[in-house]
């Protein structure tokens, strides 16, 4: 079967870092997964090898026109020492929605988490410990080609690398400030915004320097049409808790990522039976909220901090402080509860854990 995974080990294994002083995506572990695909043989040659540069030639297609797109997902040890993932069958099934608008051929989405696995098993003396951190896993995949021409490539590399990393929230969760971008956009209506790529990302740079500069974290986007729609903080999903009823964006104008946590804040709520409300909602409904003093919470959600709670909104000229710049009861919840079932402290009531 031509999904088989070879396996070559390295000859120097590097020394693991003190787990205390790991911070996100600088450590990378001893191995990494590689598969070619090329057009009329398909993917072929899956295998582990030592972690290392990969060749290009200059003219890579990737290189050029972009043709990219990568996933991220963590993967935590138990009290009891049991490693596992949280919802690996998303990030395979987004990998595929991805690869569809990009013309990048489709994987078969249980071979993608059985090579997520089988790289986690050979190197889980990687996964750390120490309360907060976790083995961040990151595929992805480009077009190789040497070829100019603008057209899909035939050739592509699926890798998997993985890196230990740190506790998002060294020293306690403390809320961002986050700049809303009035200028810049993101994403429209027909574009790629619902895409895992990284020519999103590179589109996103200049604002993020922006509100940088200014000292705020992050930006949230506003829609690319009429900059007014509430869109995403930064590379996170957004929700907004106004009045007890909580606020994020729709999926279906596909100008969003559809984040796992999202999905997973929107599961619990429902089970909390607090309103849950995916429906375009635009800045002015948050200054108003805010003013009207119903803008209880605002956060983020997404796999590299789970919850990130929001303290202080900027829009052009107006300052909000959102709940005393501290965390609120809800987002402290979520945080609590999705953490505790990845990391096995809590029943997987939702059967979202895959165990190794
Ligand atoms: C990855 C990502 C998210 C969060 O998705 P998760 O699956 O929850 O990690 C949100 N927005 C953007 C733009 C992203 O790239």
């Amino acid at each position: 079967m031509k999904y088989e995974i070879a396996v070559t080990k390295t000859q120097n294994p590097k020394t693991k870092p003190d787990p205390a002083t790991l911070e996100f995506g600088t450590v990378f572990t001893d191995h990494m997964f590689l598969m070619d695909y090329d057009k009329g043989i398909g993917w072929h040659d899956a295998r582990i090898v030592p972690y290392g540069p990969i060749a290009l030639d200059p003219a890579a297609a990737v290189l050029h026109y972009a043709q990219e797109m990568f996933e991220g997902l963590k993967t935590y040890k138990t009290e009891d020492g049991k490693i596992q993932l949280f919802r690996p069958d998303m990030n395979a099934k987004r990998t595929n929605a991805t690869n569809e608008r990009l013309c990048i051929p489709l994987i078969d989405e249980g071979f993608y988490v059985d090579a997520i696995k089988s790289l986690v098993a050979f190197e889980k003396d990687w996964v750390p410990e120490l309360d907060g951190t976790s083995l961040y896993i990151r595929p992805f995949i480009f077009g190789n080609e040497p070829f100019l021409g603008v057209r899909p490539s035939n050739q592509y590399i699926f890798c998997i690398i993985l890196s230990p990393v740190g506790s998002y929230y060294k020293g306690g969760i403390s809320p961002t400030k986050i700049f809303v971008e009035d200028e810049y956009v993101r994403s429209v209506s027909g574009g790629t915004g619902f895409a895992k790529i990284g020519g999103n990302y590179a589109n996103g740079l200049a604002s993020q320097e922006k509100a940088h500069k200014s000292g705020f974290t992050q930006v949230l986007w506003l829609d690319g049409k009429e900059h007014k729609y509430i869109e995403e903080i930064g590379t996170s999903n957004a929700f907004f808790v106004i009045g007890g009823e909580v606020f994020t964006a729709p999926l279906d104008e596909g100008t969003i990522l559809p984040g796992i946590t999202r999905d997973a804040v929107i599961q619990l709520l429902k089970d909390w039976n607090i309103p849950v409300r995916e429906e375009r909602f635009t800045i002015d409904d948050v200054t108003k909220a805010h003013r009207e003093g119903r803008l209880d919470e605002v956060f983020a959600s997404g796999t590299a901090a789970v919850i990130s709670p929001v303290g202080e909104l900027r829009y052009i000229d107006q300052d909000m402080v959102i709940n005393h710049g501290k965390i609120g009861a809800l987002s402290q919840k979520l945080y609590d509860t999705i953490t505790g079932i990845q990391k096995g402290q809590l029943p997987d009531t939702y059967n979202w854990i895959v165990a190794l």
